[in-house]
Formats: structure tokens, C-alpha cells, sequence
């Protein structure tokens, strides 16, 4: 971390300064917040933090205003009219705790697997993926299915992380940075201290992106690619690499499965498994001897080419072999891909030179001896300065999945992941899917009043995980782990209110949802959901979805279709812990926590989501919440983020354990919390000058990682180029194998399985015809605002009060648009009319706006007439959660077949002019929506800046 000066913190600048952690956006910056007697007046960035250095963004900044909004809730609701009417009446803590106990209780009793419990951005999953095994029910998953599992899990399955969260480019030694499908924003203050560093020492940057907005924007070059072939365009750079010879062979050879056997036995039962030997262990053959022997064997170099007889049927050939022949293939070169892509074959093959170039020609070399896992001694760190990152442009299509996996597969082929300039793992990561927990949620683990063997969620090795009973219809109310979506190692949230609504594969009694606005920006077919909240029963008048349990701080479109609310604190009034156990925020050469605490009370009758989580858990009896005699064993969230230990010595923070000098692991210590305080809100831990690169094969590095808690005995691993798990799916969709797929799913599964990375055309695409939907659509979050509760922000409405729909000026001329116009924009499932912005820039046969700034009319406080409500719109009218209809009665989701991951970027559309006497109004224009329980009527003056500019005449300070 770079010295930066040290901030101001006399009291002549403020009474009282608090260092907490933002909550604007995910990534987690440290923030000063300064008060003046009881009212906060300021927030700036921390200097000290690891993740932001003192960088605050508009959000972060913001964060004082989403603090004061009116559309806080101030107390517990209890709906007294009906579904959607915003009728409720306000209760005590005791009546909306014993209400919902009431409702949990029996259900946990009867049949745990009625309850499903599901949140959005939410940053606790540690604790409510644990509250949900407790309760015994598998129906548990925060917002990564309907955001960019495809990226997470891709990652984790090909190299053992992803990017994000999991790893970074190495920002001070890298040469050439790529971006693809990444959001104007995204990864806000982390990305832009990194593209400073890169502009300062003139390090090009190329962005891969439909729109050039954002980090686009501001990137040496642009590829304006097509939607959802971002997969073709790789495997073709893949192919003018191997072509050319430009690959690192040592690399693959060291690091990766190419060397492993793979057999070859078409139509058997081992067709496409490695050879093992009698332990298990993946064999390769010796270069030297020609003989077959175990891969982790030490003190020899594996051949990458090379055949062996089987002695149970067929042959095998390494690995590099099937590569070489799948990415070679003619319909995957730069000319064949071009008019998918619309790449020029010619651009493809200047960007893999460019690749090459800086990959061979600018290698980077560190003195600085190691050890791998094999005992091997070496005195450098030898790196390949190319970094790329992703998102979920690339990850929220049907075929995500193997893009993303195509992607780390190009990383891999140039030798550039943890090594010295390249991409590298942040820790707890690497950490491959084979030591993941597998999740839990089998027929046999789901008992009442049981809380299950382990996880809801995990990461599956093959069908013998998946969670289906033995006709093969899943246990999950999501589908996720089934046939229909076997690694969706994130769940389906995109499915929850459908399939509940559906009763399929059941119906369930109680839907809890946290910080989820379900029935607006985070669902897709927006009025069906609404629709679906609030269907009844004919027969008995009931609601479908019996009874709905929601908790949010703010009054957003969700809580009307509600039943009982809980309502949240904002970020400033309570304890968290961003958590090891969770998502961190290390980096790549620290082990890094944080937490949030009350720098000011709440001034309503809120309570913090996770305290309330675990008062209602001790209710219930939850093991681990309760005390032996009954009583609650947590007083509130910081009591457990001090004294919980997920096994000895391991808790919630890593820092400052046992006597208070312990990382890691260490007893719990009760004065933790005050310790993260006074140090910032924050600890981290620098790793050893050998752990710092390869950590995936690097000793120093695993006995740091086993001393720090991540594991309890080195974990090395080979990164997996060819999945024999996504093999194993395909031969059971051929029919091998016990555990077989519904025959309605045989044909896709083998299509979409390959166990190298391919591309296939993403769905909505295959089954709309272009003379219809011509155009791609799509959306990014701006960059001003994150959580669809920034665009109630009166700071932040500045910046964006409406979303226009942009489109290239191609489009504008061909259906003669203008800016200011209003068109109508249809799909398959919808129509909605917007305004429109021509704007150069962008891909000439899509067009995208913001998302989430559209509000419902009267919803989050605003004004009837609110911009946001009049010119601001969703595009989430115009997707659907399920695919259209192919004829054969079955419903078929809108997802990734393999991950289940939301394909909200496969929207296909066609635009057409709105007539010059229609409302200047977007359409569907729903009744406007009472904003139960939020603390007064907006008043969208800026006053409180107002008040600050009072003080200051009157002689106060900022
Ligand atoms: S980047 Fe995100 S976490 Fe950091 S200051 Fe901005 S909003 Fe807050």
C-alpha cells in the first residue's frame, strides 16, 4: 500500500470522527464519517484502508443522505390490507418476533424445506446461509444466481477463484490489461486506483464491451463485441495463440491438467474420464520414460503428447491433445467468428499479437526463491505481465458459464495467473470447487426440527451430488442442484417466486426475503411478480404464496406485497462483519477483515437484519443459537461476530484474536470488536515475501493459508483446463451412470456440458427469430449508484434522475430517432415505451440503458411524479424468467443450464418510433404505490445542505 499523508482528525474539523465501512456498493472502502454534536456532516474515504486508500466515490460519499431518507422504515409492519395495497399497520418488536416465530415454528417442525429464505445483496451470507442449515431447509441463496454466479463459478471450477472478490490484476506490474463484460463501475474505487496506477505508467488497457461507458471509456481501445459471443471471440484468440505457437507450454505443463490422461473409449461408460491408478490419482505420461505415471509425481516433466492403452477399453492422450483439436477447429477462426462477433478476423489476430507480445517478449522476472508443492526448488518468480477482469457481461448470457471458463482457460494459456504481473488470487483463494463443501439438501438430510449436514450451498463433483430425490425431482424450490441447473453453486433467486407461485416442484409456506426488491429491479417479468405476490387461491381464497416475511430498511416496491415487515438499520447504525467466512477484503499480498458498528444510533424502532435473525433463531431453538437451558446464546450480531466459532479457534473476524495478538485462528477475545475499532474498522495481515505469487503450488504460501485458518493441511492444486465433472454430466446424459436426467434434458445437457470450454448460441437468440427481435438489449448499473436504493438518494438523483434508452446512431437513423424521442421497444414477452439517446459508442445492434433507476410511481417516498417514475423505466418488462414457449408444454428457464445463472443479457428486441401525440410518459405506467412506513413525505429539497450552509453563517464548521 502506497504512504499517503495522514487525514486531519483535530476537532477543529469535526467532534468526533468514526472509521467504518461503506455500504453504497460492494466493495467494502473504509470511510471516515465526521460528526458535528450528534449529526453527521461528512464522510470521506479512509487512507488507511486497504481497499480504497482514501478514494471515496459519488456513492460513498452519498452514504450521509441515504442515512437521512425519508423512505427509512421507522418500526415493524403488519399488512392490514391487501397483498400490493401498502396497507399496514405499525407493531412492537415483541408482536412481529412472536408472529413470525409462529409461523416458522410449525413449518420447522412438519417439513423445514417450506421455508425459503433468500437474500439479496445481502453482505452476512456467512450467517444467513448458517441460519438457513439450522432451520433445517435447503431453500437458501443470496442475489449471486441472478447476478454473475456464471463468473464465480466458472472461476472456482477452472482456476480455483475468479476475479473481484477472489483476485486482481497485479496493478504495479502488469503490462496489458483486458476487460470484458465489465459495468461502467463496476468494482468502483478498487478499478479505478488501478487504471490510475496503469495510466501513470502508460500501461495500455483494451476493454471488450458492447457500450463505452466507464472504465470503456477511458481505455485505450475498445472492441464494441456482439452480446453473448464473447465466448467465440475467445476460443478464436485461443486459436491464433496455439496457432502461432504463442502458448506457454512449461506453464501447462507445471501447472495445469493438459498433461493428464484423458481416455478415449467412445460410447463407454470411461469415454472422456481421466486415467486414474488405484488411488485416484490423474496420470500423464513421463516425457523421458514414455511410462504412465502419477501427475503429482515429483522430479519428473509430464509429455503433452503421447497415447496409452487402456486395460478396461479404449485409449488415452493427454489432455492437450482434445485442446488442440477442439480449438483448432475452422469454425472457431477469427474469419469464421467474425459475424457473430462483429471482430474483424483481422482485429482478433492483432489482439492476440499483442497478447503474445507483452505475455513472451516483456516476461517479468523476481530473485526471489520458493518452494512448490513437490519439493521443487526454484530461485525466480517468472511472470507474464498480461491482467485481465470480467463481469457479468460476459457471465449473465445462457452460455456464461463456458465463457467464463473460456476465459481463465486464455489466462492459463498464457501463463498469466498467480505469477508475477499477471492475474493473482486473493486470499482465502485459491481455492478449488474439489475442497468446497458439497451442498447439502439431499431427501435423506431435510428432517424436522433437523438442522442439515452442512451448507445449503457448495460446489458439486458430479451427479452422485446433485439434490434430487430418486425420481429426480429436486428438493430446492429454486431447481438449483438438480437437472435442470446441477452447478448452481449460487441458487436460482430469479426462480424462487415463479416456481413458489407454480407449486414446482412444491409450494411453500413462507417466503423470507432480505434486502431483495423482488417486485420491481430484481425480478425479471416485473408485473407477473407482482402478479404472483398477490394470486389467490380460487377454492380457498388463500394467497398462493401463504405468507411473506420481509426485512429492508428502506420502503421499497417489495415491502407492500408483504405481510409481516422487519425493518433494517442503515449501514451507519449497525454491526457487521465483512468476513473470511464470507467475502473479504483481502488483497493479494494481505489477509485482509472489516467490520461496521453503530457510529450512530438509530433514532426509529429498527433493529439490525442479523440480530434479528439470531433472536428469532434462539425462538426457534436453533442449534447453535440456543443455550442448552433454553435461553438465547447471542445477546445481538457483535456478540456473535465475537464468540461464534465456526470450529475451534476459527470466528467470524480473523484479527486481533485470542489475547488480541492472534491472526487467524485463536480463542475468541471480548474486546475484538473495540480492537478493530481503534485500528480503523479494519485488520489485515501481510503475507511472507515467498507466499506472494503461485500460491496455488507454492508451500510458503499453503502453510501460511493452513496457519491462518483457511485450511487444515496444504491444499495444492492443478488448475482444471478439461472438467471431468462437466464430463461426468454428459455421460449420464448418454446414458452411463446410476443418477440419470429427465430425457427432456438429455440433448441439452450434452450440448452444453463439453468439458472444454465451447460456445454455443445463448437461447433466447436460438428460439426468436432476428426478422422479430433484430437487436440485442441490455443494461449496466451507472456509475453513480449500485443498490436500487441509491436512485432515492437526493445527491444521487442529481447525477442520474432518469434512464434514457441509448442506441447507435445506426439504429437512430434507421428508424428515424432522434434524442428526446420516445420509442416503443418490444421483445417476447413485452412492450414498454421509453425515452431514447443516440450516442456514439456503442455496439451498432444493441441498445442498453441503467438499471434501476425506474421506480414504481409513489414507491422508496417519491413523489408521484418523480422523474425516476415518469422517464426512468426497467427493461426487466421485457424479460422473462422463463424461455418462449418451444411446444412442448414444459417450462424451460431463462438461465445457464449449468450454473442456473439469469440470462438477463440475452434479450432480443425490436425498437420502433413512438407517435408524436402519444404521453411523453413510459409505459407500462402502474398505479402509483403507497410507501407504507416510511418516516415522513419527501421533501426533495436538498435541505440538509441547506442546514450545513445555515450553520456556517452563523459561524459553526463543517
Ligand atoms: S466504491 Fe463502493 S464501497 Fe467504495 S466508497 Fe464508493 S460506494 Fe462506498
Amino acid at each position: 500500500m502506497s504512504k499517503q499523508p495522514k487525514i486531519n482528525t483535530s476537532p477543529k474539523s469535526a467532534d468526533r470522527i468514526a472509521k467504518t465501512t461503506c455500504y453504497m456498493c460492494a466493495c467494502r472502502c473504509g470511510i471516515n464519517v465526521h460528526f458535528k454534536g450528534d449529526e453527521i456532516r461528512y464522510i470521506e474515504g479512509n487512507r488507511d484502508h486497504p481497499v480504497n486508500q482514501g478514494v471515496l466515490c459519488a456513492k460513498g460519499s452519498a452514504g450521509i443522505m441515504q442515512h437521512l431518507s425519508p423512505a427509512r422504515l421507522r418500526a415493524p409492519l403488519k399488512r392490514v390490507g391487501p397483498r400490493g395495497s401498502g396497507e399496514f399497520e405499525e407493531i412492537t418488536w415483541e408482536e412481529a418476533l412472536s408472529t413470525a416465530t409462529e409461523w416458522l415454528a410449525p413449518i420447522r417442525a412438519k417439513d423445514p424445506k417450506k421455508l425459503a429464505f433468500f437474500t439479496g445483496r445481502d453482505q452476512s451470507q456467512a450467517l444467513t446461509g448458517w441460519w438457513a442449515q439450522q432451520f433445517g431447509t435447503p431453500n437458501f441463496a443470496a442475489h449471486g444466481g441472478f447476478c454473475s454466479v456464471n463468473m464465480a463459478a466458472g472461476g472456482i471450477y477452472t482456476i480455483g477463484g475468479a476475479f473481484w472478490e477472489f483476485g486482481s490484476p497485479d496493478w504495479e506490474k502488469t503490462e496489458l490489461f483486458l476487460l470484458f463484460g465489465v459495468a461502467e463501475d463496476h468494482d468502483s474505487n478498487p478499478i479505478k486506483i488501478g487504471l490510475g496506477r496503469l495510466k501513470d505508467r502508460g500501461v495500455r488497457t483494451i476493454s471488450i464491451n458492447p457500450v463505452q461507458t466507464g472504465y470503456s471509456a477511458v481505455a485505450d481501445d475498445w472492441i464494441g463485441i456482439t452480446p453473448g459471443s464473447d465466448g467465440l471471440l475467445i476460443l478464436s484468440l485461443i486459436q491464433v495463440l496455439m496457432e502461432s505457437g504463442k502458448i506457454d507450454v512449461d506453464y501447462l505443463i507445471r501447472y495445469t491438467n493438459a498433461p493428464w490422461l484423458v481416455i478415449r473409449n467412445p460410447g463407454q461408460a470411461n469415454d472422456g474420464l481421466f486415467l486414474r491408478d488405484s488411488d485416484g490419482n490423474a496420470q500423464v505420461i513421463d516425457h523421458k520414460t514414455g511410462k504412465t505415471v502419477a501427475a503429482n509425481k515429483g522430479g519428473m516433466t509430464p509429455a503433452l503428447k503421447g497415447e496409452v492403452k487402456v486395460k478396461s477399453g479404449g485409449i488415452a492422450v493427454p489432455a492437450f491433445t482434445l485442446m488442440a483439436e477442439e480449438w483448432m477447429a475452422a469454425d472457431l477462426s477469427p474469419e469464421a467468428t467474425e459475424a457473430k462477433t462483429g471482430v474483424p478476423a483481422k482485429r482478433v489476430r492483432k489482439l492476440a499479437a499483442e497478447l503474445a507480445e507483452v505475455a513472451f517478449e516483456r516476461t517479468i522476472t523476481i530473485d526471489q526463491p520458493w518452494v512448490d508443492w513437490k519439493g521443487d526448488k526454484h530461485d525466480k518468480m517468472i511472470g507474464r505481465p498480461v491482467s485481465m477482469h470480467a463481469m457479468r457481461g460476459i457471465s449473465a448470457h445462457s452460455n456464461g458459464f463456458q465463457t467464463c471458463r473460456a476465459l481463465h482457460v486464455l489466462q492459463l494459456m498464457l501463463g498469466s495467473v498467480e505469477c508475477p504481473g499477471g492475474f493473482r488470487f486473493k486470499p482465502p483463494y485459491p481455492k478449488p470447487a474439489s475442497i468446497h463443501p458439497r451442498p447439502a439438501g439431499k431427501p435423506d438430510q431435510i428432517n424436522p426440527n433437523t438442522p442439515l449436514p452442512g451448507a445449503p450451498l457448495g460446489y458439486l463433483m458430479g451427479p452422485e451430488d446433485l439434490l434430487v430425490d430418486d425420481k429426480g425431482n429436486p428438493t430446492r424450490i429454486d431447481k438449483a442442484y438438480s437437472w435442470d441447473a446441477p452447478m448452481s453453486a449460487h441458487g436460482l433467486m430469479h426462480m424462487v417466486i415463479s416456481n413458489a407461485h407454480a407449486g414446482d416442484p412444491y409450494p411453500v409456506d413462507v417466503l423470507f426475503m432480505y434486502m431483495a426488491n423482488m417486485a420491481w429491479n430484481s425480478s425479471m417479468n416485473t408485473r407477473g411478480v407482482m402478479e404472483m405476490l398477490t394470486d389467490k387461491d380460487p377454492e380457498t381464497g388463500d394467497y398462493k404464496i401463504p405468507k411473506i416475511i420481509y426485512s429492508d430498511a428502506y420502503s421499497s416496491e417489495m415491502v407492500a406485497f408483504a405481510d409481516l415487515i422487519l425493518p433494517d438499520t442503515t449501514y451507519l447504525e449497525r454491526h457487521d462483519c465483512i468476513s473470511l467466512l464470507d467475502r473479504p477484503i483481502c488483497e493479494a499480498e494481505a489477509v485482509a477483515d472489516a467490520i461496521r458498528w453503530p457510529v450512530v444510533e438509530p433514532d426509529r424502532d429498527v433493529r439490525g437484519f442479523q440480530s434479528v435473525l439470531l433472536d428469532l433463531g434462539a425462538r426457534l431453538g436453533l442449534p447453535g443459537m440456543t443455550n442448552d437451558d433454553g435461553s438465547a446464546k447471542y445477546k445481538d450480531y457483535a456478540d456473535y461476530i465475537v464468540n461464534h466459532q465456526r470450529k475451534p479457534g476459527i470466528g467470524p473476524l480473523s484479527g486481533f484474536r485470542g489475547n488480541g495478538n492472534d491472526a487467524g485462528r485463536g480463542e475468541p477475545n471480548p474486546d475484538q470488536i473495540n480492537r478493530y475499532i481503534e485500528n480503523g474498522g479494519f485488520w489485515s495481515k501481510h503475507l511472507p515475501e515467498d507466499a506472494l505469487y503461485y500460491k496455488h503450488a507454492n508451500m510458503a504460501y499453503q502453510n501460511f493459508a493452513v496457519e491462518m485458518g483457511f485450511f487444515d493441511k496444504p491444499e495444492p492444486y492443478t488448475f482444471q483446463i478439461y472438467s471431468e465433472v462437466l464430463q461426468k454430466f454428459k455421460l449420464a446424459a448418454e446414458g452411463h451412470g446410476d443418477i440419470q436426467p429427465p430425457d427432456h434434458l438429455r440433448e441439452q445437457i450434452k450440448t452444453c456440458f463439453t468439458p472444454l470450454p465451447s460456445w454455443y448460441q445463448p437461447f433466447e437468440d436460438q428460439r426468436t427469430k432476428d426478422d422479430d427481435f433484430p437487436i440485442f438489449a441490455l443494461t449496466q448499473r451507472p456509475m453513480a449508484m449500485y443498490h436500487s436504493w441509491g436512485s432515492q438518494n437526493p445527491w444521487l438523483r442529481q447525477i442520474h434522475g432518469h434512464n434514457p434508452l441509448f442506441i447507435s446512431a445506426e439504429l437512430a437513423e434507421k428508424h428515424d430517432l432522434s434524442d428526446g424521442d420516445w420509442a416503443w421497444v418490444t421483445s417476447h414477452h413485452g412492450r414498454i415505451r421509453v425515452p431514447v439517446a443516440v450516442m456514439e459508442g456503442v455496439n451498432p445492434n444493441t441498445v442498453w440503458t441503467w438499471n434501476a433507476i425506474g421506480k414504481r410511481r409513489g414507491a422508496w417516498q417519491l413523489d408521484e411524479d418523480a422523474p425516476e417514475s415518469r422517464k426512468g423505466f426497467l427493461l426487466n418488462h421485457l424479460i422473462h424468467e422463463l424461455l418462449p414457449p418451444k411446444g412442448d408444454g414444459l417450462r424451460w428457464a431463462n438461465s445457464d443450464p449449468i450454473t442456473g445463472q439469469a440470462a438477463w443479457y440475452d434479450l432480443k428486441v425490436n425498437i420502433e418510433k413512438a407517435s408524436p401525440d402519444e404521453p411523453e410518459v413510459v409505459f407500462p405506467d402502474f398505479a402509483p404505490q403507497q410507501s407504507p412506513g416510511g418516516l415522513s413525505k419527501p421533501d426533495q429539497t436538498l435541505r440538509y445542505g441547506l442546514r450545513i450552509i445555515e450553520d456556517e453563517k452563523k459561524g459553526g464548521t463543517r
